[in-house]
């Protein structure tokens, strides 16, 4: 494997205000491919300088950008989409790059959710209505939608386009100007998807900033022209954002972490069940995912032959580079993340846990931040690989006897996001996902979230929805009520 080397890496200009621009401070920061271990590229290493500018771009473009129908927005949109469809080939090639997930199983999906999420929203811009109300003959009162103004968004580097399109096209769609953060670890697909939208768009209704949290995310969420808050990433880091958010008074919307269950019945001891289980617990995504299944509760009756089944399917995968097209599991996205998630295995391991399969040593040669998936059993209520989101390919299985049982500690997490219920008995199946405290819950479905639907965690996984048109009225715009005597 090839060492990083500076001198073959492109630099790479951020975008604010229509212009493709380095940082103030003129410092870069490297990204690398974490499975070649290569330079990838330098991005501007930006601060409160940058997002000065940034900002005061967006606030500029706000008011023409408001002023335009909503349709002819959602027109431009659905143009994004459409570029971001006839190029996702490009875009899948950086994604799985970056972030060193598979191109076959995982890159080219998230691009094609760009172009969907882009082409939803397009659609529903006009969705943006208000109410008329019933006052009588000689009140005629009535609600509007209205923008709120210049967003701030910042996401994580797990699913890098698919989020970035999902802050951009809900802020877009409904009026705001953005100033968008990309993660330092993922930023070079949510650049390259911002050149096309940069063709497309006004100036400065949106921008596109690197750099890091400390750097760019704390100004960022404290600028007093920002009047949103929309923030992708880890609970400590979104409770940071709150605070922020708390001391302007401004509205907020937190997707943050979560260490989901995934409950399995008796009577779904089948395959079809082992592959969404796999899917759930997102093994071929590295386990880095916010809704990623990671506690399995298997009924006694079928533990050891449903992880039988599990065992053998998993070693099916072949774990490599990210860019062949044999790959179905590529690498950790970069050493931290590896360690921690090394970390977690190897303390599950001495507290007294059974590795059935997979384990800290790595499954590929080299110095790539390859983890094989992992499933461990015996792990008691309290460990940390019980309770912690590990963010990586670790899914700890437990095992239940009665449904108040399972649901007991099923809901004993601090987390609220994801759920999912395998089971073909519909009653069970539904008195099942009324009882799991989570925002968003899978029945027989293992796949990820679908433009349209209601998506969002309670507890400390997260405040408020996106994805769903209602997310997009709710988190995006505010509500001004006029009334006229006539
Ligand atoms: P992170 O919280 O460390 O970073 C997320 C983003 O915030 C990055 O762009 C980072 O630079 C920035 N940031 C870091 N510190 C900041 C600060 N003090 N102020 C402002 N911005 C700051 O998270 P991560 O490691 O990049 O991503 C993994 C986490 O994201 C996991 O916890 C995962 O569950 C969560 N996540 C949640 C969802 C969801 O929809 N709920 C989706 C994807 C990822």
């Amino acid at each position: 494997m090839s060492t990083p080397t500076l001198t073959t890496a492109t630099k790479v200009s951020q975008l604010i205000g229509g212009q493709w621009v380095p940082a103030d401070s003129g410092n870069w920061i490297e990204v690398e491919n974490p499975a070649r271990r290569e330079v990838l590229a330098l991005i501007p290493d930006s601060g409160a300088a940058d997002v000065d500018r940034a900002v005061a771009a967006a606030k500029a473009a706000f008011g023409p950008w408001k002023a335009l129908p909503a349709r002819d927005r959602g027109a431009l949109l659905i143009k994004i989409g459409d570029t971001i469809a006839e190029n996702s080939e490009k875009l899948a090639r950086i994604i799985a790059s970056e972030t060193g997930n598979a191109l076959r199983t995982q890159a080219r999906g998230e691009a094609a959710s760009g172009a969907d999420i882009f082409r939803f929203y397009g659609q529903i811009a006009s969705e943006q209505k208000g109410e008329t109300l019933p006052f009588g003959e000689n009140l005629v009162s009535y609600t509007v939608r209205e923008p709120l103004g210049v967003v701030g968004g910042i996401v994580p580097w797990n699913a890098p386009v698919t989020l970035s399109s999902l802050k951009i096209a809900m802020a877009l769609a409904m009026g705001n100007t953005l100033v968008l953060k990309t993660a330092e670890l993922a930023p070079l697909a949510v650049l390259q998807l911002a050149e096309w939208a940069h063709e497309i768009l006004p100036a400065g209704v949106l921008n596109v900033l690197t750099g890091s949290g400390r750097n760019v995310g704390v100004p960022l969420s404290k600028h007093p022209d920002v009047a949103k808050l929309t923030f992708t990433g880890s609970t400590g880091v979104g409770k940071e954002i709150l605070a922020a958010a708390a001391d302007r008074i401004v509205p907020v919307t937190l997707e943050l972490g979560g260490k989901s269950p995934a409950i399995v019945f008796p009577d779904s001891d089948d395959d079809a069940t082992v592959d969404g289980v796999i899917s759930g617990m997102r093994f071929t995504r590295q386990g880095q995912s916010c809704t990623a299944g990671s506690r399995l509760y298997l009924h006694e009756d079928i533990f050891d032959s449903f992880l039988e089944k599990l065992k053998t399917k998993l070693a099916a995968f072949t774990i490599g580079d990210p860019l062949d097209e044999a790959t179905d599991i590529g690498a950790i996205v970069s050493e931290k993340q590896f360690d921690t998630v090394c970390r977690y295995i190897t303390s599950g391991i001495a507290q007294g846990g059974t590795v059935i399969t997979g384990g800290p040593e790595r499954p590929v040669d080299g110095d790539g931040f390859f983890v094989a998936p992992t499933v461990i059993t015996g792990a008691g209520p309290d460990w940390d690989i019980t309770r912690e989101e590990v963010f990586g390919p670790v899914l700890v299985v437990i095992p239940w006897k009665d449904e108040d049982q399972v649901l007991a500690a099923a809901n004993d997490s601090a987390y609220g996001l994801a759920g999912y219920v395998w089971t073909k008995d519909i009653t069970k199946a539904i008195r099942t996902a009324n009882a799991l405290e989570v925002g968003w819950i899978q029945i027989n479905r293992g796949g990820g979230q679908l433009p349209g639907m209601s998506y969002g965690g309670i507890k400390q996984s997260g405040l408020g929805r996106e994805y769903s048109v209602d997310g997009a009225l709710e988190s995006f715009t505010q509500v001004k009520n006029i009334t006229i005597a006539v």
